[in-house]
């Protein structure tokens, strides 16, 4: 009897897989065992099934969690202090000094922690990080519950953390060997840029890389300046660099590619390269546009971030992808371009890939982890309801999001953090923005 017994068992309104493409089940749910999608079946056979608890979700629309490909957790706790600037000058002037003064391993602490709780508010269940003292933030999202990929820092100049490249893979060398077999935490390197990383370091990445199996995520092609400058120097695009170098593959992770041509596109379709799009930063900073819908015909992998806080200044991917499917329709000139759905696939199943987690989340399929989220989508702005994902997408905000699990276990219950402490982490920042706000 025991093995028939299933811990949970959810019954929504709608389940959108999102694999098969394009699907919204009714009258469906899913049961889970031991922190994976066991059953997807018509409520009445669910209904038949033994199970710990069932919980009936009505009005909700169960999806797989979200995936934020791209961002800077920590820089959570310099949001809304350096806007309405260019990319050089929030750097040079601003982010770069900010990080030389406050940044050390208690500020990655507890900006990690505000930006993992607003991301599981937002039903964002697993997150790439590229930032300083990636052992503590290791730390913390095992202690979180969530998932995540994880970078190594790696620039060519002195760091928060790491006076060179020698100190930072130093220190996040070991993470590779310790959380090897960790079930939510992938490590990974984040050479921060090609303007950044010269070649040595580079090929040092890669080398790591291949020897790891790990992922490599970098900012490619961010804005214009940053090719023509390359050009100028090189005669190179900077993509095209990377793949002389050896860098590209299907464990290379593109970061922005505002600035395509055809080139770079059959260099990602040769390699098999994913692209990371940010739109809410490439707009703030006037980066420039990805022509997602022409790299999405094109068949290469595009999936979705928040980028910093810094530079956004939420990490709402839900809002992220609504911008981004209507940024896809006005750069490609048609409204056909990026529909909901795909925009769905995008935030989800495509993040998945691009950090290498596409056999264990980003659809909900029978024997992958049960990383979920139940948006809400009884209210008043989402009736009358005709299409739940056309409303998820257009006519819903992150403050739908009700519940939230990873690997089965809930961590966002009724829009309650089961794992952290919201009075805390409030406290927190107040006690940052006294510390910070002098120097403004
Ligand atoms: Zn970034």
């Amino acid at each position: 009897m025991s093995d028939n017994l299933f811990d949970l068992i959810l019954l929504p309104t709608w389940l959108v897989p999102v694999e098969p493409a394009g699907v919204v089940l009714i009258d469906h749910g899913l049961a889970i065992r031991d922190g994976r999608i066991a059953r997807i079946a018509p409520r009445a056979q669910l209904l038949a099934l033994a199970a710990t608890d069932v919980r009936e979700l009505p009005g909700m629309l169960l999806a797989p969690g979200l995936i934020n490909t791209h961002g800077h957790a920590a820089m959570s706790l310099f949001r809304g202090m350096a806007d309405d600037l260019p990319l050089a000058t929030w750097l040079h002037e601003h982010i770069w000094p900010a990080e030389k003064t406050w940044v050390d391993s208690d500020f990655v602490r507890d900006g990690t922690a505000l930006a993992m709780a607003e991301q599981l508010k937002g039903g964002i269940t697993c997150f790439s990080d590229m930032y300083f003292y990636p052992e503590v933030v290791a730390e913390l999202v095992e202690a979180s519950g969530m998932r995540a990929q994880i970078t190594i820092p790696v620039l060519d100049f002195p760091v928060p953390g790491a006076p060179d490249v020698d100190e930072a893979l130093l220190h996040g060398l070991p993470l590779f060997e310790t959380l090897r077999n960790h079930p939510r935490i992938r490590m990974a390197f984040g050479p921060h840029a090609p303007y950044t990383v010269g070649d040595a370091t580079m090929l040092r990445v890669r080398d790591l890389a291949a020897e790891f199996g790990a992922g490599v995520q970098m900012h490619v092609h961010e804005t214009a300046g940053e090719v023509e400058a390359a050009v100028q120097a090189s005669g190179e695009r900077p993509l095209a660099r990377l793949a002389r170098l050896g860098m590209l593959g299907p464990h290379f992770q593109a970061v922005h590619m505002t600035q395509i041509d055809d080139s770079d596109i059959a260099l990602l379709q040769e390699s098999g390269a994913h692209v990371l799009h940010c739109p809410e930063s490439n707009l703030k900073l006037a980066s420039g546009f990805c022509p997602v819908e022409k790299l999405w015909q094109a068949g290469i992998n595009v999936a979705i971030g928040t980028d910093g806080a810094a530079s956004n200044n939420d990490l709402d991917l839900l809002g992220e992808t609504r911008t981004a499917a209507l940024l896809a329709k006005a750069v490609a000139g048609s409204a056909t371009a990026l529909s909901a759905h795909n925009a769905l696939r995008m935030a989800t199943l495509n993040g998945a890939r691009a950090l290498g987690m596409g056999e264990e989340v980003g659809s909900l399929e029978e024997g992958k982890a049960a990383d979920l989220v139940a948006f809400d989508l009884s209210g008043l702005a989402q009736q009358p309801l005709y299409d739940p994902v056309s409303q998820l997408i257009y006519a819903s905000t992150r403050d739908c999001v009700r519940h939230a699990w990873v690997a089965g276990e809930q961590l966002l219950d009724d829009r309650r953090l089961l794992r952290q402490d919201e009075a805390a982490l409030l406290t927190m920042s107040h006690t940052w923005q006294a510390r910070l706000a002098p120097a403004q």
